[in-house]
């Protein structure tokens, strides 16, 4: 079966995605080659994003979160619009993300499990006053509540805990599904990579541009870019 039979037949689809679902859209991947971790920082990007540096750093923290982080002016690629017009249609049950920028929703998402959270969410760490994206970028420096706490933007930094009622949504919705499109991933980074495991539908698709610990247990592998992939399926 090619993906267009398979979605065809398909009523309750999870999308599980990465890094390179974005990657399409101009926001780079901590992880490849040409990612994060390959520009020149003083530290590397595992640790300016940890919560010790956050804690230690915060000046040099926001200067790299604004720097890198805040793809404001991203836009929403064929592959997040495709997911919104499936899940409009009542076909697509939702969308499980290990990104943070928020461009499923952008494209019209409604039913996103964010693994790692959410740059478009911030909150003030004392009095948890919440803060667009928008405003912290107008702050200088450690932007700071009325109140006079920390604000803190609600991703999930290394040496954090995954919030637990996104894992439990995400795998209601994957243990519910009858197809599953593993996209844009090369389902390296654990937890996430694990919730594979609970698809028990009938068709497992992965959709990457290299090869996935997911493919021997794929229907479908396809190695090409995934915006053009889903955005060539009719999908409705
Ligand atoms: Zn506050």
């Amino acid at each position: 079966m090619d993906l267009q039979q398979i979605i065809d037949e398909s009523s309750r689809i999870v999308f599980f995605g990465g890094a390179g679902v974005s990657t399409e859209s101009g926001i780079p991947d901590f992880r490849s080659v040409d990612g994060l971790y390959h520009q020149h920082y003083d530290v590397p990007p595992e640790e300016l994003l940890s919560r010790t540096y956050f804690n230690r750093h915060p000046e040099a923290f926001f200067r790299f979160y604004r720097d890198k982080m805040l793809p404001l002016n991203a836009q929403p690629n064929a592959a997040h619009r495709k997911l919104a017009e499936l899940e409009q249609a009542g076909r697509l049950t939702a969308v499980v993300t290990q990104n943070i920028d928020g461009l499923h929703q952008k494209a019209g998402s409604k039913k996103v499990y964010e693994l790692h959270g959410s740059v478009l969410r911030n909150y003030c760490m004392r009095c948890h006053e919440s803060y667009t994206a928008e405003e912290i970028v107008a702050m200088d420096g450690v932007p700071k509540c009325e109140c006079g706490g920390t604000i803190k933007p609600d991703v999930v930094l290394y040496e954090e805990m995954l919030d637990d009622q996104v894992i439990s949504g995400a795998i209601h919705a994957i243990e519910k599904a009858d197809m599953m499109i593993v996209g844009g991933t090369s389902l390296v980074v654990y937890p996430a990579a694990g919730m594979i495991r609970y698809f028990r539908g009938k068709h497992l698709v992965v959709i990457n541009m290299s090869a996935t610990q997911a493919d021997r247990q794929a229907d479908l592998v396809i190695n090409d870019s995934i915006g053009e992939v889903l955005g060539a399926a009719m999908g409705i």
